[in-house]
């Protein structure tokens, strides 16, 4: 297990969910159906739900997106938050219909006194604000002091911010300093987290597809979360948001701060192996994948480290040349004949294990 010491920041709620202090690391994501589209939003939130997902953001950038709001809060679960660009306006209307917090980068929204109006609207409801510093937004000001959008810019470019709300009796803050540069970002929430104790929200912005984007996704929140920085994760992939929660967990499944749904372990394959584990594993993930409760799966290849592995495991398979045998809580309790029965078996010795252990 590894010993991550987390760093003390203070609590905000969001909705009805805690983030900072002793909260759990939250897991949350964005939809990218427009916002207007009730029914699609409503659709793909759902999703990301029984994905696990806590708390979703959504894009207001237009009028009848904040006022979809209303409509979309009332068939979710989870705490809704506006993204805001540019317009105050659609940072006000989306308070006032509802939104359990907003996400703003100040320096785009420019004027004292829209932000004023912003905070005036937020303190009269509780409504939290993400002061979202993104490296390709930081001001002109910072970016000649530094040379660019350094860490340190961006650093500066927060703490002046929150600054500027606190002097307006205004703290229900939560921060994000976001690079596509992993060693950047990593920076960037180290050295704020040195002097500012406000909670934080983590993430590599642009992190790219599927497959680039998990694992720069991976390592720099991985780094973060292990130096105990980080109170609530997104990870940005071009793609469905529902593999951003996917990832997400695996990520604090995998630092052991947090598990949801079960682990499947699976070998590699290599030319000992005698049944399509490929297929198998393909098949079993796709079966597992609304499960919440946690347990460990192994479906291994062959009889070198298979009976090992899935002895382990809570169930397990382990395959050979045309049979595989079926483990639970490391006894052998089946042993079946032809792939496609193995399948089907399988199928149904997982589906009772749940049904014990709900
Ligand atoms: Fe190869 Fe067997 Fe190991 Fe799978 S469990 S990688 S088939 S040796």
């Amino acid at each position: 297990m590894l010993e991550i010491r987390r760093r003390p920041t203070r609590k905000i709620f969001i909705g009805g969910v805690d983030i900072g202090g002793d909260a759990p690391i939250r897991v949350q994501s964005m939809t990218n159906t427009p916002t207007r589209d009730i029914r699609a939003t409503v659709e793909q939130i759902h999703l990301l739900e029984k994905a696990g997902c806590e708390l979703i953001r959504v894009a207001v950038n237009e009028l009848e997106a904040a006022r979809a709001i209303p409509q979309i809060k009332k068939e979710i679960e989870i705490p809704l938050i506006a993204d805001i660009h540019f317009d105050h306006k659609l940072a006000i209307e989306a308070v006032k219909n509802g939104a359990d917090a907003i996400r703003i980068n100040p320096g785009n929204i420019g004027n004292i006194h829209h932000l004023e109006r912003i905070i005036e609207v937020c303190r009269e409801r509780e409504v939290p604000i993400r002061i979202g510093v993104n490296s390709g937004s930081v001001e002109k000001v910072f970016l000649k002091k530094y040379g660019g959008p350094t860490p340190d810019a961006m650093v500066e470019s927060a703490l002046q911010k929150i600054a500027f709300f606190e002097s307006r009796g205004f703290s229900l803050l939560k921060v994000s300093l976001k690079s596509s540069s992993i060693e950047d970002t990593i920076h960037a929430y180290e050295r704020f987290s040195a002097l500012s104790d406000y909670p934080l929200h983590i993430g590599v912005t642009e992190a790219g597809p599927l497959l680039p984007g998990t694992v720069k996704s991976s390592l720099g929140l991985g780094i973060l979360l292990y130096k105990g920085i980080g109170d609530t994760i997104r990870v940005s992939l071009t793609g469905d948001p529902i593999d951003e929660i996917r990832v997400c967990w695996e990520i604090l499944r995998g630092l052991g701060i947090r598990q949801r749904g079960p682990e499947i372990i699976s070998c590699p394959t290599c030319g000992r192996t005698q049944i399509d584990i490929i297929k198998i594993v393909e098949e079993i993930e796709d079966y597992l994948q609304d499960v919440s409760q946690v347990f460990k799966v192994a479906i291994m290849g062959c009889v070198v480290n298979g009976p090992g592995e899935a002895r382990e495991a809570d169930i397990g398979l382990a395959g050979g040349r045309d049979l595989g045998v079926i483990f639970k809580k490391g006894r052998v309790i089946k042993k079946v004949q032809g792939e496609k029965d193995l399948l089907r078996e399988f199928k149904r010795e997982l589906a009772r294990f749940l049904r014990d252990n709900t």
